[in-house]
């Protein structure tokens, strides 16, 4: 690969997709290792960071998607409940 980053131990870097509120799908290269033990800390942000507003509209979106996965799973729960009564 081109444009392959190595960690400072010599692996090939990771990619990876920041969900934290302030880096929102914001794509970075780590250690293979990054947040656990054993990482050498190597680090490097693949985009540029978002403005302020695509932060609001983005976690506001993942917000909302969460919202909706839980109501379905609830939905879920409720069929598979009415079609084990039916079973029995
Ligand atoms: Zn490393």
């Amino acid at each position: 690969m081109e444009n392959t980053q190595f960690c400072y131990y010599g692996r090939i870097g990771k990619l990876n997709c920041s969900w934290m509120d302030s880096n929102l799908g914001r794509r970075f290269i780590s250690c293979e290792c990054y947040g656990k033990l054993g990482a050498c800390g190597y680090f490097l942000w693949v985009d540029p960071p978002l403005c302020q507003r695509a932060m609001v509209v983005i976690s506001g979106l993942i917000r909302s998607l969460a919202r909706q996965e839980a109501l379905v799973k609830k939905e879920k729960r409720k069929v598979a409940c009415f079609v084990g009564c039916i079973d029995h």
